[in-house]
Order: structure tokens, then C-alpha cells, then sequence
């Protein structure tokens, strides 16, 4: 067999060697192999069978850098599902488990040289040597009082060479090496927490998570996964805290994983309050550690002395030895998916990791996904949840404002605040409360609707709404294809207001600042944050109340926690409603949920203003009354109906290249290809541009597969892949279970 070496180094070469019979080599191996004159270090990332015929003889690899690969079985057997689900590489997963930190040499750990006293000295010696050789009896002083009798070489000055050269020949002291671990925390300050009371409802669900744990050392089978439906604010932070700890009493280790380490800090922080007694066993993966960071924090892991690790996506591979549990909080968020190869999706991983751990698993939300929803309702899943707030804090008041009145208030003006928002904020101003203001702002393409009466263009096939296209002025379904002209007034009102829809969050801050002179404000996007810690300065103001008002898109609407917002006022809920997503619905339903539980979080009742052009939609009425069952009902029925997820999988395949007719044309070959000998139930939707036609200079065009089943799906198209030549300008992406139609 051959193996296919990563080269160590910033270039990233990538060679094919043939495996000499007495080496163990598998994928994650490190090795030794000749390039050139020379030879270096590399990483395995895939076992390949030696092609046919070959015109050379193949270089061999030398040696083994680490009988042990540095991916563990588990982890390998994760890759390996990974790249036959997603149909990518298995290239592409390895290098993405095992990060490039992790697989260079430069990176490893530093040590540092210490002096520690011997034990028993006697006393006439001590006395004999203080006579004698004054600097010896010095530092032999200092390192006898000093915690373990032991010093950095370092810290005793460059002159004590000598002299601790002459102590360790006498046998007073002994000098070796230590790792030193690079902490990227190391500054931080942290108040230990202590466990709550759970209420009936924690200790429920604490009691079952509790019980799949304990079946040590494994599970025969591994416990089905629990979803934890809990209401913002119902504590489930505190079930998951004790869950850990529970895993952890068993000598087990704990993965949590959170949408975005940086928009959660809220999260990360009481699980480094909770378990600071354990003293450097909490490991945060953060997307800005240092290679040296990243390196000795996965060292760590895998050596066990890190035995909870927090982080977003790509932690799901940390190489935890022995896993408990894992948690995947905000289970539902989109941010678990990755756009780039290998486009997994890691909550998907991490329920698939658990089985083969095997170990317990939990996946949290107040607005879960409906695939999760699903796998419930089919008992794949165990559903817990949790009704009410913890705190005992009522659900925040959500009022819904129509637009389509306010629009005739202000004489068609583009209405960003509403009378009632604009009076709720003055009041907030008055008596010192804070505020936040989201702006929905979700896609790029944008869609059609009418000012009068809230109407917006959609596909009479497919429930979504249409985009524009402005290149050739035409409304396209991106679902089905169905096409139609751009009306000119309102189809259903006659209203001749119909618009395009949009506006950003500068015009909002600059239309605030006019109507509230006397509010200090701060935006939040992601312009806003492109300095580094803009983020955390904004919210350390507005914690400590700098700050009145709060402008902000979706980012924020995350695990935050502010006692003193009393008002929530999402500007623009519709927005999100009529991109080309057959989610979009369920993402207006979350975002409103979320956000809504950011209001009255402490001692103040919070109220939601949520600003709309179609109240009577249900994803805005079902949130407005908390109620994710009425929602769930409703909206699974759409997808039933259309065969979208959760009852088939939804893949798109994607070409794209500088020449426009050449991305077209390749995709439609593929189209001819795929068409024949398609295996049943495989739909397969039309060849059309991307909403985003060019992007990056590049032309963009898609096609829409369906499927009960996922794998023949990406067989099918991996198959016809692999037997298409592509031209070269021409690069073609598929994205299983794809959550980006754009
Ligand atoms: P969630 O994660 O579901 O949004 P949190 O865990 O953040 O909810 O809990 C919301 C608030 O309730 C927090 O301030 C938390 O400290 C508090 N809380 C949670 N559980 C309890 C409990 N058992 N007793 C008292 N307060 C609790
Ligand atoms: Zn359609």
C-alpha cells in the first residue's frame, strides 16, 4: 500500500510512498520520508492503493516519528464516516482533525531547566558550605524554602551557572527539564462557582443524563442522544455544569461545544467558574490561540490533563482519551455547519462520535432544529425538557408591531423605528435601563414585497420566497426554477409601492443618534468588529452601562447576559422570512425566541418589540407566544409537504468558474449524468444560477438534490465525479445536507 504524506512546513506538499512491510502505518501516522536529498517530517493523511502501473520506482518512507498516530481509533473511524457522508476527501478531514499547529514539529513543547534541593541535608554540611562558598549556600537557601524545594535555572541569574554546577557535583541539588505549558489564560482572573439547587426539572434531566454515565467503563450500547428543550433562561447551563461534573466523578473527560467561543463568553466563563478547583483541567479552543497555544492545549487533551474542553466546530475532534459526555449547546445554530471542506456539520459529527465512543450525549436549545425535533418525534432521540425559567422570572412580554400602518404614518418614508419602539426606548432612557436592537439581516439576495400590504413575491411550487435578479430583471425560485417577471404594482393590494426590501445598521445608528441625541450608542456587525477586541470592549461598556443602546445583527443574539436590558426591539423581522431558504421561517422563529430571552434577564421585566411587515406570519405569532410545539407543528407540515429536511436530505451541488457559460455548461453535463441511471428517490433539481450569481469574480450556478437516504446520494454524485473531467477553470463543490443556498 501507499501512503499519502503531508510535508511539515508552510508550503503544504503533498507526495504519495510506498509503505515498507514492517512499518505499522496508518492514517494521523507521523513519519520520516525522503524528498529530494534531503528528508523531513509528515504527517499520513490517507492509505491509498498503489496505482496500476506506474512509470517510477516509489520512494519509500524511512521510519516512524511515533509508533502511536497521533489520531486516535475513534477519531479515525470518525474521519472516515465523515468523508463517505460528505463525500469529501479523506485528506481534507485528517488535515482538519489534526490541526496544522498540531502537526509541526516547531511547535512542540517548550521546557524549561530547574534546580530542586535534595531532601535531608545535613545541617553541619549546610553550616560548612555557608562558611565556605557564600553564593552555593545562597541558592541552595533559596531553593530549600522555595514550594517543592524547586526553581527555573532561569530565575536564579546567569551568573549561578557555576555555582549550581558545583551543588549538583556535591549532591545538594538535582537539575532537569519540565514542559512548560503556554497558557493562554494565564492572566485571566476567575470566581469559583458553587452548584445550584436544581429545581424539579433540572433534577430530572440531571437524573437521566446523570444515569447513562454511569454505566462504567462502557455502555454496551451507547445511550441515545437527549435533546434538551429547555425556555431561554430555564437553566439548562446549570444541568449541563453538574452533568459534566458527574462525568468527570467517573474519571471521565467532557466535550462542550458552543456556536462561537467569541459570542459566547458568557458560557465559557461558568464552566471555567465551576471547575476552577480542578485546577488547569478546563481547555478553551479559541479560533485565536497562538500555534504554540494550540499545540500544547491539544497535547494536553490528549494526554488527559485537560479533561473538559470548550470550543466551537472544529472541537469536535479534540482527542479526548476516555469521553464521557458531550454537549453541544444552541444545538440548532447554523454556525455547526462548516462551509469549507470538509462542510460537516458538527453537531451531526459529535452524535455520530458518541456512538462510536461510545458515550452520553446531549444537544441543548430553546429553539431546536427540526432535524433534531424530528429524530425525537421517531424516538431516535430522548427528549427532557425544561418549561420554565429557572429564576422564576415571568417570559418576556413580546408585542408585534405592523409596519404596514407605520409606513402610512410616515408617508412612505422607509420606517426603521416605530411610534411605540421609539416611546419604549425614551422610557428605557428616562429611568437608566438599557436596550437592544437587533437588525434581521440574513443573505444578500433580496426579495420583493409590498408596502401596503405586506405581500411578498413567492414560488406558487415550493414556499419559498423569490429572489431578484437584477442582471436580467426577473423573479427565479431557487428551488424549483419557476420563473416570473417582476410585477410593477402589488399582485394581491394593486399598490404600486412594491420594493425591494433592506437597509443596514449604520442607517439605523444614524437615524437613532438624530432621534435620540442623548443616547450613547453602539453598533455591532461585522464591520464594527474588525479590530481585534472590539467585541469585548463593547460588551464590558455595556456591561458596566456606558452604554444606553445597543445596535447589533444576529450576532448578539447569543448566550448573552445583561440584568439591565429591559427592551428588545428587532427592527426588521420579516427579513429574514423571504431569502431563498427553506429555513428561513425556522431561523425568523429562533431569532426571536433567542433574542427575546435576552430581555428581562435580571431583576427588571423585559419586554420585546418585534417590528414586522407580516405579523400574521407564523414563525413571528408562534415566538411571540413562546410556544416552539405550535411552531413545530406548523412548520414540519410545510416540509412534509415539500419534502424538505428533516424528512430528506437536501445537498447541493455547485459549479463555479470565471467564464460564465463554461460553469453553466460543466453543470449541465453533470445534470445530463446524473440523470442517468438515477438511483429512486433521488430527486434532482434544475440546473440554476446561484442567488449569488458572482462572487469573487467567479460565475456561480447550482443544482438542488433531495433523498430519503443520504448515502446513495453521495455516491451517486461522488461517482459521476470522479468520472467527469472537469475543465480546468471550472471548480465544482457538493455540499450534503447543505444549510447555505446562496
Ligand atoms: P439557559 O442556559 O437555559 O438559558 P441559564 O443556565 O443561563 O439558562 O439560567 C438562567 C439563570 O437562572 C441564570 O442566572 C442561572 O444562574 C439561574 N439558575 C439556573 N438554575 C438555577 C437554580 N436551580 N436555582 C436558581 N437559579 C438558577
Ligand atoms: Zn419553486
Amino acid at each position: 500500500m501507499n501512503a499519502r504524506v503531508l510535508i511539515d512546513g508552510p508550503s503544504e506538499l503533498v507526495f504519495d510512498y510506498a509503505i515498507p512491510a514492517e512499518l505499522p502505518v496508518v492514517e494521523g501516522c507521523r513519519v520520516r520520508v525522503p524528498i529530494r536529498q534531503k528528508t523531513s517530517s509528515g504527517t499520513v493523511l490517507a492509505i491509498l492503493e498503489p496505482p496500476k502501473q506506474s512509470e517510477f520506482a516509489m520512494r519509500e518512507i524511512q521510519s516512524l516519528i511515533d509508533p502511536e498516530p497521533l489520531i486516535t481509533p475513534t477519531l479515525l473511524k470518525v474521519a472516515r464516516w465523515i468523508a463517505n457522508y460528505y463525500g469529501s476527501s479523506i485528506e481534507s478531514v485528517i488535515r482538519s482533525i489534526l490541526p496544522e499547529a498540531v502537526r509541526t514539529e516547531d511547535n512542540s513543547a517548550k521546557t524549561r531547566r530547574i534546580a530542586t534541593a535534595t531532601e535531608n541535608i545535613d545541617p553541619a554540611e549546610l553550616a560548612k558550605l555557608e562558611k565556605r562558598a557564600a553564593k552555593q549556600y545562597a541558592i541552595l537557601f533559596l531553593l530549600i524554602n522555595a514550594p517543592d524545594r524547586t526553581l527555573p535555572v532561569a530565575d536564579l541569574g546567569e551568573s549561578s551557572a557555576p555555582s549550581l554546577k558545583s551543588l549538583a557535583a556535591k549532591g545538594f541539588i538535582k537539575i532537569s527539564t519540565e514542559d512548560v505549558r503556554r497558557d493562554p489564560e494565564a492572566t485571566e482572573t476567575i470566581v469559583p462557582s458553587e452548584p445550584l439547587v436544581l429545581n424539579n426539572q433540572q433534577q430530572e434531566a440531571f437524573n437521566q443524563i446523570s444515569a447513562s454515565l454511569g454505566t462504567s467503563p462502557t455502555p454496551p450500547t451507547p445511550p441515545s442522544p437527549y435533546l434538551l428543550l429547555g425556555v431561554t433562561g430555564s437553566g439548562k447551563t446549570e444541568v449541563y455544569l453538574q452533568s459534566a461534573q458527574a462525568a468527570l466523578d467517573l474519571g471521565k473527560t467532557v466535550l462542550v461545544l458552543v456556536p462561537e467561543i467569541a459570542l459566547t463568553p458568557q458560557t465559557v466563563r461558568r464552566f471555567k467558574a465551576r471547575f476552577s478547583q480542578l485546577d488547569d483541567q478546563v481547555a478553551v479552543l479559541h479560533s485565536n490561540l497562538s500555534q504554540g497555544e494550540r499545540f500544547d492545549e491539544w497535547h494536553r487533551i490528549r494526554k488527559g490533563q485537560a479533561r473538559i474542553v470548550i470550543g466551537a466546530r472544529s472541537a469536535v475532534f479534540a482527542p479526548l482519551p476516555n469521553l464521557g459526555l458531550i454537549i453541544v449547546d444552541e444545538e440548532h445554530e447554523t454556525s455547526y455547519k462548516q462551509e469549507n471542506p470538509p462542510r460537516y456539520h458538527a453537531r451531526d459529527v459529535a452524535v455520530l462520535r458518541a456512538a462510536f465512543e461510545p458515550c452520553t450525549i446531549v444537544l441543548g436549545s430553546a429553539t431546536p432544529s427540526l432535524e433534531s425535533w424530528q429524530n425525537t418525534l421517531t424516538e431516535k432521540y430522548h427528549l427532557i425538557r425544561l418549561d420554565q425559567r429557572a429564576d422564576a422570572h415571568s417570559m418576556p412580554l413580546v408585542r408585534v408591531i405592523d409596519m404596514r400602518l407605520e409606513k402610512q404614518k410616515q408617508k412612505g418614508q422607509v420606517a426603521i423605528l416605530s411610534d411605540r419602539l421609539r416611546t419604549a426606548l425614551e422610557q428605557r432612557l428616562a429611568k437608566g435601563e438599557q436596550s437592544i436592537l437587533f437588525l434581521n439581516r440574513r443573505g444578500f439576495a433580496r426579495s420583493l414585497q409590498c408596502h401596503g400590504c405586506g405581500y411578498v413575491c413567492q414560488c406558487p411550487h415550493c414556499a419559498v420566497a423569490l429572489t431578484y435578479h437584477r442582471t436580467d430583471e426577473r423573479l427565479v425560485c431557487h428551488v424549483c426554477g419557476h420563473q416570473s417577471i417582476v410585477p410593477r404594482k402589488c399582485p394581491e393590494c394593486s399598490n404600486p409601492g412594491i420594493a425591494l426590501q433592506g437597509y443596514g445598521t449604520q442607517k439605523v445608528e444614524e437615524v437613532l443618534q438624530k432621534i435620540l441625541p442623548e443616547a450613547r450608542f453602539a453598533r455591532i456587525d461585522a464591520d464594527a468588529m474588525r479590530r481585534k477586541n472590539a467585541l469585548k470592549d463593547i460588551l464590558k461598556k455595556f456591561k458596566t452601562k456606558k452604554i444606553d443602546i445597543l445596535i447589533g445583527t444576529q450576532m448578539i443574539a447569543k448566550g448573552l447576559h445583561f440584568p439591565n436590558v429591559t427592551l428588545v426591539g428587532i427592527l426588521n423581522a420579516d427579513l429574514g422570512l423571504h431569502v431563498p431558504d427553506f429555513r428561513a421561517g425556522e431561523r425568523t422563529f429562533q431569532l426571536i425566541t433567542q433574542v427575546a430571552g435576552r430581555a428581562g434577564r435580571g431583576e427588571l421585566e423585559g419586554e420585546v418589540i418585534v417590528q414586522t411587515f407580516t405579523p400574521h406570519s407564523p414563525s413571528i405569532q408562534f415566538a411571540r407566544k413562546h410556544d416552539f410545539d405550535g411552531y413545530a407543528e406548523q412548520e414540519m407540515e410545510m416540509r412534509r409537504q415539500f419534502r424538505f429536511p428533516p424528512f430528506a436530505h437536501c445537498a447541493v451541488l455547485t459549479a463555479r468558474s470565471g467564464h460564465e457559460r463554461r460553469a453553466e455548461f460543466t453543470l449541465q453535463t453533470l445534470h445530463l449524468r446524473l440523470k442517468e441511471n438515477l438511483p429512486a428517490g433521488i430527486s434532482l433539481g434544475e440546473v440554476l444560477p446561484s442567488p449569488l450569481i458572482k462572487s469573487h469574480d467567479q460565475f456561480r450556478f447550482q443544482i438542488t438534490l433531495r433523498s430519503h437516504q443520504a448515502r446513495p446520494l453521495t455516491n451517486h454524485v461522488q461517482n459521476i465525479l470522479q468520472k467527469t473531467t472537469l475543465p480546468e477553470d471550472v471548480t465544482v463543490v457538493f455540499d450534503m445536507d447543505a444549510y447555505n443556498f446562496s
